[in-house]
């Protein structure tokens, strides 16, 4: 999208207000750097991708329990081998997830708009909307994906208990600083709470402190390497966060919290000829949305039709999209392995939910 020179010259253009709603359609290549990062991240820690690589392993089994269960309603299952049958039982066809978080808050004026409690309290409420797929654009998808598209009811609440027993309304206020999204920042270091009973959020107005203050957010994988050490974490700028964006771009914290859960971007690796046949190798690693040709892919800028003549998920949250609306069969599948990982599990487990004040 938008460089620093582009950006200075539309700020001198328009206003601060108008100025959110002039770019959303022209979402920023980097708006979102979870691919880059965490391929990084990969590099320096081939133990992570070793991790990964396992969990992933698990998915198959995820998908082939499903087809299981869609049989049997039918009335026609073959047979079922050993490893099938441990997901058929461990897996629930309604799924439910309470996970507790805390919010670490820089600084409460991010590019003029304010982060207090009311704005965060709202962007969480959006976002538990969009992933029970309780929103007004989830029927209203294009028709190739009305029944491909899914929703995981999952809830992310306020954490009511900090990690010395004590109340907390899970929102924490610093004074401002800058870099939450570099890999080893100190703020995240020394602000964490611990990784394995509550996800960390935390919103800075400066991401990567360069001065760039247009990135929206990033989020990093699984990995119980970076929860060991206090770095596992959503890093997120105010003043994309709920009512201070318009109602689309409220819905890129649901992106970066699907990345938390183990989702790439639907438009990574793009769109190649060979890929489809390993579409759980590829990509984004999920075989029910289609490749991308680019970032870049909406009804009116760059078209929906990829390069096989697939119409593609242009309104899945793991997109850039300027409809945000569903999720799909196999992300869900995807993000229920990757809450049952090491590094997920705990979090919202019974006792965990009663340590952290969030248990109903
Ligand atoms: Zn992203």
């Amino acid at each position: 999208m938008i460089n620093k020179i582009t950006l200075s010259i539309l700020t001198t253009a328009i206003t601060a207000s108008t100025f959110a709603h002039a770019i959303q359609p022209e979402f920023s290549a980097h708006h979102c750097k979870a691919a880059e990062t965490n391929a990084q991240h990969y590099r320096n820690f081939p133990s992570a991708l070793i991790e990964a690589q396992a969990r992933h392993e698990k998915i198959a089994n995820i998908q082939s329990a499903r087809k299981y269960s869609a049989q049997a309603k039918q009335g026609h299952v073959d047979s079922l081998d050993s490893t099938d049958t441990s997901f058929v039982m461990g897996i629930s066809a309604t799924p439910s997830y309470v996970v507790p978080v805390v919010f670490h808050v820089y600084g409460t004026v991010h590019n003029g708009d304010t982060v207090n409690d009311a704005v965060i309290i709202d962007a969480l409420y959006k976002t538990n909307e969009d992933f029970q797929g309780q929103t007004a654009d989830y029927s209203d998808i294009d028709s190739e994906f009305q029944n491909v598209k899914d929703h995981l009811n999952i809830e992310f609440r306020l954490a009511g208990i900090d990690p010395n027993g004590n109340p907390t309304t899970g929102i924490v206020y610093h004074s401002e600083s800058s870099g939450a999204g570099n890999y080893s920042s100190s703020d995240v270091k020394n602000d964490h709470w611990d990784n394995y009973k509550y996800m960390n959020v935390y919103i800075q107005n400066d991401l990567y402190a360069d001065g760039v203050t247009n990135n929206s957010g990033v989020a990093w994988y699984p990995d119980s390497g970076m929860s060991d050490d206090g770095l596992a974490r959503v890093a997120y700028n105010g003043a994309y966060l709920g009512t201070n964006t318009d109602e689309n771009f409220r819905s890129v914290l649901t992106h970066e919290f699907g990345h938390f859960m183990d989702l790439i971007h639907t438009f990574e690796g793009r769109c190649k000829r060979g890929a489809a046949k390993r579409c759980s190798q590829t990509g984004d690693e999920v075989c029910d949305t289609p490749q991308q040709n680019s970032w870049q892919m909406n009804p009116g800028d760059g078209g929906i039709l990829n390069c096989l003549g697939q119409t593609i998920n242009w309104q899945n949250f793991m997109a850039y999209s300027d409809q945000y609306a569903n999720f799909t069969q196999d992300q869900v599948d995807r993000m229920i392995n990757g809450l049952n990982s090491s590094a997920r599990a705990s979090l919202w487990s019974a006792s965990n939910l009663s340590a952290t004040g969030v248990a109903n």
